[in-house]
């Protein structure tokens, strides 16, 4: 099973940034990366970065898709358009748009569902506060967002799901290995719970994984690749997370 470094650039960036950061990486993957790398940039630079990237192996991947097709709904992007403009991958239910506009978990599996009748592979994220942590409540609420935010139609071969303890992101903080196989471990068994095979599934971990402790997370067993916030920002640092793929 290959690996996925996936690049989320959140609301950063702008196009002197994107054109910059495209071809410092478009360098770099000339020689030809183990892993799948994806950029998901925000969505007026998914143009931009989509050019840029046409004859590399690096792909791209929308950072949210709405649950519809088309329709009234200002200031949403649909999964059908992204997919015509070049995405292979969307995020879905990243812990700062459930906390910033309160997305639960049904509206996730909505999104993810789009996703994937638009024929993009969502990552739909999961992962527990510091304070849910701290009362041990993190085994339930990986549970509780597997089976809410996870659609009936997603397969090992169509979806990515990726664990981020929403302590961990954007804190400097990462999880240890004793943090992270065991949430795998569930995340892997919570999604054969609905009767779907499981062997194979593509399961990132994401939380401050930056070029030195790149190689540690992904050796982690169950890991399978990462998603990457601040660190997908700085070239450099994010290849050296690239080169970390076991
Ligand atoms: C993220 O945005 O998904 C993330 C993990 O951010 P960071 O790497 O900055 O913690």
């Amino acid at each position: 099973m290959g690996y996925l470094i996936a690049g989320n650039w959140k609301m950063n960036g702008s196009i002197a940034f994107a054109r910059e950061i495209t071809a410092a990486l478009k360098a770099k993957a000339a020689h030809a990366p183990k892993a799948t790398v994806a950029l998901c940039p925000p969505a007026p630079l998914l143009a931009e970065v989509a050019a840029a990237l046409k004859g590399t192996p690096i792909v791209l991947g929308a950072q949210d898709c709405h649950f519809a097709e088309k329709g009234a709904h200002t200031g949403d992007v649909s999964a059908t358009l992204l997919k015509e403009i070049g995405c292979r991958y969307a995020i879905v239910g990243h812990s700062e748009r459930r906390a910033d506009h309160g997305e639960t978990d049904a509206l996730v599996q909505r999104k993810a569902a789009a996703a994937l009748r638009a024929g993009l592979t969502p990552i739909i994220c999961v992962g527990e506060t510091d304070a849910e942590r701290e009362r041990g409540e993190t085994g339930a609420v990986i549970a509780r967002q597997m089976r809410g935010s996870v659609p009936e139609t997603a397969t090992v071969a169509t979806c990515v799901i990726a664990y981020e303890p929403v302590w961990a992101i954007g804190t400097g903080k990462t999880a240890t290995i004793a943090d992270i196989e065991p949430v795998h471990a569930q995340i892997q068994a919570l999604f054969a719970e609905a009767g779907r095979a499981s062997a194979g599934l593509a399961i990132l971990y994401g939380g401050s994984v930056k070029g030195s402790n790149a190689a540690a997370i992904l050796a982690c067993r169950g890991v399978s690749g990462a998603l990457v916030g601040g660190a997908s920002l700085d070239a450099e640092d994010f290849w050296r997370i690239v080169t970390a793929c076991p």
